[in-house]
């Protein structure tokens, strides 16, 4: 890839195994908060979570829901679908969020191959920066637990400049901080939408990383493994 000299890389799912950690976090709340007493079932429970999780960040990608009723409301609605019916339902929502967003950080799994392909860029010369719809302080924490943040020079997150991608705004936004032109900027993505078709509309190019087995025609190119963006950089 000609005249490339910024990458910019979404944090989750791409460098941190969010997927994975989110999981055993997940787990981990459970039984903590003592879930498990009343529900039986935690694979609905799990499943529930995971539906108004997706559900509202898709809202909160949108800007139509704030990050403070997303963090509890997915909880909420996971407990009202899995028929918790006491009257501290919105008490509970939100203690099972803190215990949540702090077992996520004690896991530490990231993507295969996510330090070394950074390595590899950094000893290259490229610039390194990650953008993220991902909050503030999770994010950050994520990069410092994963021994990340060494490689990376600028943390462009959605809440600092109030616009998510895969809107405009932000796009504008990074390219501000970095001084960077369009055309030698590459993003480096799992999300078809948030990361690809909004770099796209930057002018950025795009390496999609297909994770799931979703096809993304509009990327410049597709990786299935980190490292082997190493043949395109
Ligand atoms: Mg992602």
């Amino acid at each position: 890839m000609n005249g490339i000299t910024t990458v910019f890389l979404d944090i989750d799912d791409t460098l941190w195994w969010f997927s994975r950690n989110s999981e055993l976090a997940l787990a981990s709340t459970f039984k903590l908060m003592g879930c498990a007493e009343w529900c039986r079932d935690y694979d609905a429970f799990h499943d529930h979570y995971e539906h108004f999780n997706h559900e509202l960040w898709q809202l909160y990608n949108k800007g139509e829901v704030e990050k403070e009723v997303l963090e509890v409301l997915r909880f909420e609605k996971a407990l009202e679908a899995s028929k918790y019916c006491c009257d501290d339902i919105d008490e509970l929502a939100s203690a099972m969020n803190t215990c949540y967003l702090n077992q996520l950080v004690r896991h530490h799994n990231l993507m295969p191959g996510a330090v070394e392909l950074l390595q590899y860029l950094h000893n290259k010369g490229y610039e390194l920066n990650v953008i993220s719809n991902g909050f503030k302080g999770v994010q950050e924490r994520k990069l410092e637990a994963g021994g990340m943040n060494r490689y990376i020079k600028h943390v462009i997150l959605s809440e600092d400049c109030g616009i998510t991608k895969p809107r405009p705004g932000i796009y504008d936004y990074a390219m501000q901080v970095c001084g960077a032109k369009p055309s030698s900027i590459v993003m480096i993505g799992d999300d078809p939408t948030t990361d690809i078709a909004g770099a796209l509309n930057a002018g950025w190019r795009t390496i999609y990383f297909n994770t799931r087995g979703i096809d993304c025609p509009e990327a410049h190119h597709t990786v299935s493994s980190l490292l082997s963006i190493k043949d395109l950089l």
